[in-house]
């Protein structure tokens, strides 16, 4: 097929993000249904990336579609200064769902913007300027958010936002504590943790910022009772808790946000992505009653353009209201306990190279090693160019049989939209099955 006007003009003046430009061939995506979209030529791809783990609901969902236009019709923006129909009901409906006595919404215009407030409401909150934030963790890619961030992104944007200080979560696969159990491998980030307050000064911390389930960096599911402690050990030095619910919250876990799994109220919470799909940007803070009183009187000093823009709580809205009538939440963790844990532990024992497959509800990782014995990662940590070669194999095979992967280092995630249906969960695991005979063949 003869280059389309989109493909030239977008080699010709779009620059991507996180990306060399020059060797770029972006497939240019023609329309979108549920699980499913379609390039121009008409190829279609079951999308098991949610595009970025954010198009929660699929592509396309016609009662989010119809609040958009119909939104449009009516007030396509306005300041943040005056109240509207649509930001108050995203408001409200946020507060309804958010755990324990958190009631405020700040919006943003997505997941890196709310990191930056969060962390700044924190610092105000408690005089204190010291941020814990974890390796392997990814939290948006502005300037504070990007040193939050524990993995490779950061590294050429250092030096960045002082006071940001890092620790171990817990990893059983890998663990930095050489625990031999999940059970012990929580208990010892936990020991570490507290270390960290030590050597630090507790009194110097503001907030820990976490990924309750770690996104982008390994799907990591803490072991049971590890949020938990993090909690005490916050409230023991009066150190807020910042849950990043970014790539977690709303039904990717099966829950609206992934803190609910554990009974744990965190005092800020961070969303973006599947509060509304991501039809419209948008993002937020949801604040607990501490960090709210601080700005009750004195002004907070901060604030977007776009805070709550109606066109994306108007989606907001929408796609709440279709989750909690639909019961998506409930669906997801049964989609992810009855389809897609089974077949990927078929897959372990398949493949050779699935060194561990490990998540919950719709947010699966599958782990890539040359051997299991030594765990040595199919490709190398921040592998990219002729290193990466065999995970681009994997995620070639993947794409040839009509499926589209989400992949980072040695790892393919399962990340399709909430509403996938069971089939064709099925069909693309049975898919990724056959692809992984090319990671199979690095196998020493
Ligand atoms: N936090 C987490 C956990 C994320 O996964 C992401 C994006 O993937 C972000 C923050 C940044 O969000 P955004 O790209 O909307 O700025």
């Amino acid at each position: 097929m003869p280059e389309s006007a989109a493909f030239r003009d977008d080699r010709a003046h779009v620059f991507h993000s996180w990306s060399a430009q020059r060797a770029l061939a972006p497939a240019v995506v023609a329309g979108g249904e549920g699980a499913w979209f379609w390039d121009e030529a008409g190829r279609r791809y079951l999308d098991f990336s949610s595009q970025l783990v954010n198009l929660n609901l699929g592509h396309q969902h016609p009662t989010v579609v119809r609040a958009i236009q119909e939104q449009a019709a009516t007030l396509c923006t306005v300041a943040p200064t005056f109240a509207n129909p649509a930001r108050s009901e995203a408001a409200r409906l946020i507060a309804e769902i958010a755990p324990g006595d958190l009631r405020h919404v700040f919006f943003t215009n997505g997941g890196t913007e709310a990191n930056e407030h969060a962390v700044r409401m924190a610092r105000h909150t408690t005089g204190r300027h010291k941020i814990l934030a974890a390796y392997r963790s990814y939290h948006g890619a502005t300037t504070g958010s990007i040193t939050l961030t524990g993995d490779p992104r950061r590294w050429p944007n250092e030096p960045a936002m002082p006071g940001v200080v890092r620790f171990f979560g817990p990893y059983a696969y890998r663990s930095a504590f050489h625990a031999s159990s999940e059970e012990q491998e929580g208990e010892r980030a936990l020991a570490h943790l507290e270390e960290v307050f030590t050597l630090e000064g507790a009194h110097t911390i503001a907030a820990v910022i976490l990924e309750p389930v770690v996104g982008t960096n390994g799907i990591l599911v803490p072991p049971d009772g590890y949020l938990r402690g993090v909690r005490e050990l916050c409230d023991r030095h009066g150190v807020l808790l910042i849950a990043d619910e970014v790539m977690s919250g709303f039904g990717r876990c099966g829950e609206w946000f992934a803190v609910d799994r554990w009974g744990v109220v965190p005092d800020l919470i961070t969303f973006a992505k599947g509060v509304n799909s991501g039809y419209v940007p948008l993002g937020g803070v949801v604040l607990g009653p501490r960090v709210y009183e601080t700005f009750a009187q004195a002004p907070y000093p901060g604030g977007l353009t776009y805070s709550g823009h109606p066109l994306a709580c108007a989606a907001a809205v929408a796609a709440i209201t279709v989750m909690r009538d639909e019961q998506v939440n409930a669906t997801v963790r049964r989609l992810g306990e009855e389809v897609v844990r089974p077949r990927l532990a078929k897959l372990q024992e398949r493949h050779p190279s699935v060194g561990e497959v490990r998540g919950l509800g719709l947010f699966w990782a599958i782990e890539l090693v040359r051997d299991r014995d030594t765990r040595e990662m199919l490709v190398p940590y921040n592998a990219s160019g002729a290193a990466a070669a065999p995970m681009a194999e994997v995620a070639a095979a993947c794409k040839e049989r009509g499926l589209w992967p989400f992949t980072h280092f040695n790892r393919v995630h399962v990340v399709p939209p909430c509403v996938t249906s069971a089939e064709d969960l099925a069909l693309g695991l049975d898919i990724l099955d056959d692809a992984l005979d090319a990671a199979d063949r690095y196998y020493t």
